[in-house]
C-alpha cells in the first residue's frame, strides 16, 4: 500500500539571525528562509540574510522604535498569527539569538495558545560573538569560569530594578551587558557603588561582526566618559571583566588590510560577485548595485543555428564569463550536451572567463597573456588561415577580435548571446553615500560600467577613488572627465583587488 505524504503543517519559525555577518547563521536558519512566504526582520538583522528567502516571499522591517517604524509587540504576533492561520510560511527573523533579550517566549506564548505549530532555531548571540570577533576570551581558566548576560536596560514599565546589583558585583566571572549604551550610566555606577572595583577592565564591541565594527577599551569607572567622547551608539555590548586584558589590540577580523575599506561593486552581477567574494575575504566592505544589467539577447535563432552547426567550427571563442553562461545554459536547455562541442577548440580573453568554462569542466585551449581583445586576436592570428572562428559575444562591444582574425584569413561568424544593458534608476541608498564620501573605492569593470556609472552617478562619484580594470576603462573614464586612482595591471577580478 502507497501513502500519499500529507502536506507539513504550516509553520512559524523563529530564527536567530546571528550578530549581523551574512554568513553567520545556521543551516536551519537558511532552510527556514527557503520556505518562507513571509518574514519578518528586526531592524539588527543583516538584509544579506534575506538573500535565502525566495523572491516571492513578502519581506517585512520591522523598523526600530527609535524611528518610529516600530510595530508594537502585539501587532507583531498578530501579524504572524494571521499569516500562519492563511497558510503562510513564516519566519520571524531576529538578531543573535531569538531567546537572548529578543522576547522570544513572548510570541512563542501566543501561538502555543492558538495551536500554530512552530519551531525555534538559535543564533549566534552578539555578546558571545565578540569572543571570535575581538579575541576576548569569554572564558578563560585562569581569569572566568562563568559568564552572565546582562540587560543594561531593562523593560521601562517596571518599576524596580530587577537586577541585583550586589550579586552582580561580586559575580566571579565574565559580564556582558547587552542593550546598555543609553543607560551606561547607570548600570556602571550601580556595579561600583556595590564594590566593583572602578579600574575593571571593559571593552565597548560596537556592530560586531559587521564590516563597521568597533572595539573601544575603557575601565568600569570611564565607561560613560568613553561612550560619549566615542559617539558610541547601539548596538553595542559591554564586556566588564579581567579577560578583556587578553584580547590583543587588533585581533584577527580588525587586522585583515581592507578592513573598514567601504567598497561599491558596479559591474555586472556575476563579476560583481568575484570581485566581492576576494574583497570580503579582506574584510572589506561590498556594496553591490550594478550600473549594468545582463539579459538574454534580442533572439535566439542565430544562436541555435550555430549551436546545430559547431562542428563546423575550429575555434570557440568566448570574451566574458557571461558569455559562457548563456551559451551553455541555451544548449543544455535546448536538450544538447557538451558532447555538441566536438572537437572545437576553446579560446578565452582571460581567467574570469577560463574559470567559468572550468565549471562546466572545460579547458581552455587558448588564453592570451594580457587578458584583452588585442592580445587574444594576436594569439589567435597564427593560426587563422583558412579556420573558422565562431565568436560569442556580446550585443555590444567591441569589433577589434573579429576583425584582426579575418584580416589574418579566418572566416568569423559572431553570435549575440546575451545582451549587457544600462541601469536607468541610480540606487538611492549609494547616490547618498557616494555623495556623503561614505564609499572609499568603486570597482569600475569595463568601459560600459564606466560610461553607466558616470551617467548615474555624475559628480557624486568624486567623493571616491575609482579603480579601473583595465586601459580601455580608464580611458573611458578620461572621456566622461574622471581618472582612475588605481589601473589593474591584470585585467580580471583579482588583478582589480591586487591594485586597491
Ligand atoms: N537577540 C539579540 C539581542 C537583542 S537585544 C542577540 O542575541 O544578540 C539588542 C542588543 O543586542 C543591542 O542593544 C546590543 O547590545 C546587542 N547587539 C546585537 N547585535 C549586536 C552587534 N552586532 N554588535 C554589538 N551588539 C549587538
Amino acid at each position: 500500500m502507497t501513502t500519499t505524504p500529507s502536506n507539513p503543517p504550516t509553520t512559524v519559525y523563529l530564527v536567530g539571525a546571528g550578530p549581523g555577518d551574512r554568513a553567520l547563521i545556521t543551516l536551519r536558519a537558511v532552510e527556514c528562509l527557503a520556505q518562507a512566504n513571509l518574514v519578518l526582520y528586526d531592524y539588527l538583522v543583516n538584509p544579506a540574510i534575506l538573500e535565502h528567502a525566495p523572491t516571492s516571499a513578502e519581506l517585512v522591517c520591522l523598523g526600530h522604535h527609535s524611528t518610529g517604524r516600530a510595530l508594537s509587540p502585539d501587532e507583531i504576533i498578530a501579524r504572524v498569527i494571521d499569516g500562519a492561520r492563511a497558510g503562510k510560511t513564516v519566519v520571524r527573523l531576529k538578531g543573535g539569538d531569538p531567546s537572548v533579550f529578543g522576547r522570544g517566549a513572548d510570541e512563542i506564548e501566543p501561538l502555543r495558545e492558538a495551536g500554530i505549530p512552530f519551531e525555534i532555531v538559535p543564533g549566534i548571540t552578539a555578546g558571545l560573538a565578540v569572543a571570535a570577533y575581538c579575541e576576548i576570551p569569554v572564558t578563560h581558566h585562569d581569569d572566568a569560569s562563568a559568564v552572565a548576560l546582562v540587560a543594561g536596560q531593562e523593560r521601562q514599565s517596571k518599576e524596580v530594578s530587577g537586577l541585583d546589583y550586589g550579586v552582580l558585583a561580586e559575580f566571579p566571572g565574565t559580564l556582558i551587558f547587552y542593550m546598555g549604551v543609553r543607560k551606561a550610566s547607570e548600570w556602571s555606577r550601580a556595579l561600583i557603588e556595590h564594590g566593583k572595583p572602578p579600574d575593571t577592565p571593559v571593552a565597548i564591541v560596537q556592530w560586531c561582526s559587521r564590516p563597521r565594527q568597533r572595539a573601544v577599551r575603557c575601565t568600569l569607572g570611564s565607561v560613560v566618559e568613553t561612550v560619549e567622547k566615542q559617539s558610541l551608539r547601539p548596538p553595542a555590548v559591554f564586556v566588564v571583566g579581567k579577560v578583556v586584558h587578553r584580547a590583543p589590540p587588533q585581533s584577527w577580523f580588525t587586522a585583515r588590510p581592507l578592513f573598514g575599506t567601504r567598497v561599491l561593486l558596479a559591474g555586472s552581477p556575476g563579476m560583481s560577485e568575484r570581485i566581492g567574494d576576494r574583497l570580503a575575504a579582506l574584510g572589506a566592505a561590498c556594496i553591490t548595485q550594478p550600473a549594468i544589467r545582463i539579459a538574454e539577447p534580442p533572439e535566439w535563432a542565430p544562436v541555435d543555428a550555430a549551436l546545430d552547426g559547431l562542428k563546423r567550427y575550429d575555434w570557440l571563442v568566448f570574451s566574458s564569463a557571461n558569455g559562457v553562461d548563456y551559451l551553455f545554459r541555451r544548449l543544455f536547455d535546448r536538450g544538447g550536451d557538451l558532447r555538441r562541442l566536438g572537437h572545437v577548440k576553446l579560446a578565452v580573453v582571460g581567467s574570469g572567463t577560463a574559470e567559468r568554462l572550468g565549471k562546466y569542466h572545460l579547458q581552455a585551449d587558448l588564453m592570451p597573456e594580457r587578458f584583452n581583445a588585442e592580445s587574444l586576436a594576436t594569439a589567435l592570428a597564427a593560426e587563422a588561415k583558412g579556420r573558422r572562428f565562431l565568436l560569442a559575444r556580446a550585443n555590444r562591444g567591441r569589433q577589434v577580435l573579429a576583425e584582426r582574425l579575418k584580416q589574418a584569413g579566418a572566416h568569423v561568424d559572431e553570435i549575440v548571446v546575451y545582451s549587457s544593458m544600462d541601469v536607468e534608476e541610480p540606487g538611492e541608498d549609494v547616490a547618498r553615500a557616494l555623495s556623503a564620501g561614505e564609499i572609499d573605492w568603486v570597482m569600475v569593470t569595463s568601459p560600459a560600467t564606466a560610461r553607466s556609472l558616470v551617467r548615474l552617478y555624475g559628480d557624486a562619484l568624486r567623493g571616491a577613488r575609482l579603480a579601473s580594470i583595465s586601459p580601455l576603462t580608464s580611458e573611458a573614464l578620461n572621456e566622461q572627465g574622471y581618472e582612475a586612482a588605481v589601473e589593474a595591471s591584470e585585467h580580471s577580478a583579482a588583478g582589480l583587488v591586487d591594485a586597491i
